[in-house]
């Protein structure tokens, strides 16, 4: 059977991704061919549908559980705890700030889709207990107990949706008897709200600036229950931030931050974190005041703007007091995730292409090695944010997505890696691959080419020598190979990439852009593959991964 399931799932990805490719290639070579006038005879393609038509979005707000769980009444099996005559929750965990209450409210909800009493005799019992990492949990089965333990509210929510998920692989209201731990090596599983607006053309949608709830409870708990533990939401230090350097800046800061604190308590409740995703620190326009106060704040003017030189006290103060202010005004917030070279003009390096090993021309930098450059940018960034709060990750991103080689600075990155600074780089940039016998690279994304690249093994090796945390930017659900439709179901090739991540000693992962992130089985099989014991096969994956899902089926 898994056989069979193993290459209905490999042959998803082999085929509908290439299929998929090639019929846009070659739609377009076919377009390229045509005369001009047949071009317009062609029929226009449909209108977008407007917001208000996105019905998916109540599809994601519906009860988790509220089409029940189709079982049908069996005995208890050799080996099996019996909950079949009610269960009673006895939630020992200490939970001063409740965050719990969702995931027991959840478990209430499971019992009810599957006609289990909550007044029955079989504890389900929540208990605090030492642990090795943030998020690892204990399940002890016994026969007229379960008892889930943990060091703290997160290891006991993913014990709680085990014990479901535990049911569902049996069909019915039992438990295997037994013990079972459970640690994640990833430990941050970042994605973004599927149908959250983009500040980006061309609408540039701000949704801290609407009164738009994007984080409905029924999606949170989707998430949750796929482990995914982050989410990320674009700031600009312009709108949000209040510095003594650019006392300007952040007029909308007030309504900003109290939107940001509501979405930050909101996901917190299921146990998700939300991150700041941020471009800066941003080039200057030519013509700012601020620029004009301080000329050590920029570096080599280009046009209308000025890049922005690190090696001020000024510069370095800015840099600190924009990060402490947002982490300082933000209880709770999960950390930072900065493009910090590879997308928009920002510090001196970044009019250094990633595949050159040019110097760049600011009269300052040109004198010092590029990662020098970076790390005084980075530096004061982190420390800002860590001062404010140090339960906090600041994700270093790198987005060098070209297929030509990089040049010899970005490899040294990783060497020279800011303290509370994790190093972000796309997991699959500069993959190769033989397509119909010819030899292809790989720019971003790919699903289809697990990866990692030589490229990202590389950089990855020279950060575990360094002690450098590392993060692998992946595209979850589908990737540009075919970013139209929700999800690629093709667990088995994020089974290739968590256990390369797994050996490279990579820590964290941002699953998506703004595309592959809906809820389903691709987001659940990242959340399964980021935790140890971890499955010896991709056989023995699907097999754990599908087991909850198909029960009797499998
Ligand atoms: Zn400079």
């Amino acid at each position: 059977m898994m056989t069979r399931v193993k290459s209905v799932i490999t042959s998803i990805t082999g085929c509908a991704i290439f299929v998929a490719t090639a019929g846009v290639l070659a739609l377009m070579a076919t377009a390229q061919n045509l005369p001009k006038d047949t071009l317009q005879d062609l029929p226009k393609p449909p209108a977008q549908p407007s917001d208000e038509a996105w019905t998916f979005i109540n599809d994601l707000k519906a009860p988790l559980w509220g089409n029940g769980l189709g079982w049908s009444p069996r005995a208890v099996a050799a080996g099996e705890a019996d909950l079949s005559r009610g269960i009673r929750v006895d939630a020992k965990f200490p939970d001063s700030e409740g965050l719990l209450k969702t995931a027991y409210t959840d478990l209430a909800d499971f019992c009810t889709a599957g006609k289990i009493p909550t007044n029955g005799s079989f504890t389900i019992e929540t208990v605090k207990a030492e642990t090795q990492v943030f998020e690892a949990y204990r399940i002890e089965v016994t026969a007229d107990r379960c008892r889930i333990l943990a060091a703290d509210t997160e290891g006991i929510r993913r014990g709680i949706f085990k014990v479901e998920d535990m049911m569902r692989e049996v069909v019915g209201p039992f438990l295997k008897l037994g013990t079972m731990e459970r640690k994640p090596f990833i430990k941050s599983r970042i994605s973004r709200c599927f149908f959250g607006p983009i500040k980006r053309p061309p609408r540039y949608r701000d949704e801290l600036m609407d009164k738009v709830d994007y984080y409905p409870d029924q999606y949170l708990n989707r998430l949750a229950h796929e482990g995914v533990n982050g989410l990320w939401l674009t700031i600009m230090f312009k709108d949000l931030c209040k510095t003594s350097v650019a006392p300007e800046y952040g007029e909308t800061s007030e309504r900003r931050l109290a939107k940001l604190r509501q979405t930050v308590e909101q996901c917190r409740r299921y146990g998700i974190r939300i991150y700041v995703f941020s471009i800066e620190p941003t080039a200057w326009d030519a013509q700012s005041p601020i620029l004009k106060r301080h000329p050590e704040l920029g570096g080599k003017r280009i046009g209308n703007t000025c890049t922005f030189c690190p090696w001020s006290e000024v510069s370095q103060r800015y840099l600190y007091e924009s990060t402490h202010f947002i982490f300082s005004q933000v209880p709770h917030l999960g950390g930072m995730i900065n493009i910090s070279h590879g997308e928009r003009r920002t510090n001196c390096q970044s009019i250094v292409p990633a595949t050159s090993n040019g110097r760049s021309s600011c009269p300052v930098c040109a004198k010092k090695e590029p990662w020098e450059i970076i790390y005084k940018t980075l530096a004061p960034m982190a420390k800002g944010m860590h001062d404010a709060n140090p339960d906090t990750t600041f994700i270093a991103w790198f987005y060098m997505p070209q297929d030509n080689p990089l040049g010899d600075w970005v490899y040294e990155l990783p060497k020279h890696c800011p303290e509370h600074v994790t190093m972000q780089f796309n997991f699959e940039s500069g993959v190769t691959k033989d397509v119909f016998g010819r030899g292809r690279r790989g720019a971003d994304y790919w699903i289809s080419t697990p990866g990692p690249s030589r490229r990202y093994e590389r950089l990855a090796s020279f950060g575990k020598n360094a002690g450098t945390p590392m993060s692998a930017k992946i595209q979850t659900g589908c990737s540009h190979e075919v970013a139209t439709i929700p999800f690629v179901p093709a667990p088995g090739m994020l089974y290739r990439k968590f256990s390369a991540m797994r050996e490279l000693g990579v820590s964290n992962v941002m699953l998506c852009w703004y595309f592959g992130n809906y809820p389903g089985i691709m987001n659940k099989a990242a959340g399964e593959l980021s935790f140890e014991p971890f499955p010896a096969t991709e056989e023995e994956f699907l097999s754990r991964l599908v087991q909850p899902e198909w029960g009797g089926a499998f």
